[in-house]
């Protein structure tokens, strides 16, 4: 039900936490986030408040990460718990997804993928969405943003989404249909959120992503194009502070 990402010099982690407050008053069963460092790339999730996730974390030394994904479930496929919350792993770890909204086709495209021998760890139809992109991946031996865009040609449902990867560590790929998300444009760093709540103590300077657009944040520049691979020219929104 709520998304923030970060990626810039600062630790992602503190920003995300706050973030995810920021956007409690939206309604949630679970939280969690995914971090990127030496240790790899690690998802952390819990049912429960935002703060009972970052209790969790407390004691844990390897939270450092320029880079993150968090995320307030309101469950729409399977209960809410610890399993079912994301972010989400693909089937290989290698990069992960968190998703606000419902994907209709789920069921197809999950028996297809069971049948090529894909496990699921959740009753999601978020865990199919990005099985379903790593899938796409692997046959057509493209980027993972060719995949993502392939992927959204075929989804049926609303979403949010943002994906990062342990192999572009400097990198988040969201795209929409239906579910709201906008762009947080900082100093050397990127901010992605539901609503700009989270976003406004950071930069004013917002962009509002539409249906069918696809950013991709890589190397500290941000790229915007449709699902039919148009680049677009990222119009900047100017907010008001209130101070
Ligand atoms: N349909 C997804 C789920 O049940 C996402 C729900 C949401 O928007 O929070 O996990």
């Amino acid at each position: 039900c709520g998304i923030v990402a970060y990626v810039g010099e600062q630790d992602a982690l503190p920003i995300i936490i706050k973030g995810l407050k920021r956007l409690e008053y939206r309604g949630y069963d679970s939280a969690g986030v995914a971090l990127l460092n030496d240790n790899g790339l690690s998802v952390y999730k819990k049912k429960g408040k935002v703060s009972e996730l970052e209790n969790s974390l407390l004691d844990n030394p390897h939270l450092n990460s320029k880079i993150g994904i968090g995320h307030t479930r309101w469950a729409t496929h399977g209960e809410p718990n610890d399993a079912n919350a994301h972010p989400h792993y693909s089937s290989t770890e290698s990069f992960a997804m968190i998703h606000n909204g419902i994907i209709e086709n789920y069921e197809v495209l999950k028996t297809d993928l069971l049948n090529k021998g894909y496990k699921f760890h959740s009753e999601t139809d978020s865990e199919v969405f990005i099985n379903f992109i790593e899938d796409i991946q692997k046959h057509n031996d493209c980027t993972l943003e060719e995949a993502v865009r392939l992927a959204l040609h075929k989804v049926v449902g609303a979403y949010a989404i943002v994906i990062m990867s342990k192999d572009e560590p400097d990198t988040l790929i969201a795209a929409r249909k239906g579910s709201p998300l906008v762009i947080g444009v900082g100093e050397n760093e990127y901010f992605l959120a539901s609503d700009a709540t989270p976003i406004i103590e950071y930069t004013n300077q917002v962009v509002y992503l539409d249906d069918y657009e696809i950013a991709v944040i890589r190397n500290n520049k941000l790229q915007i194009k449709t699902i039919e691979n148009v680049e677009t020219n990222p119009y900047i929104n100017q907010l008001e502070m209130e101070l």
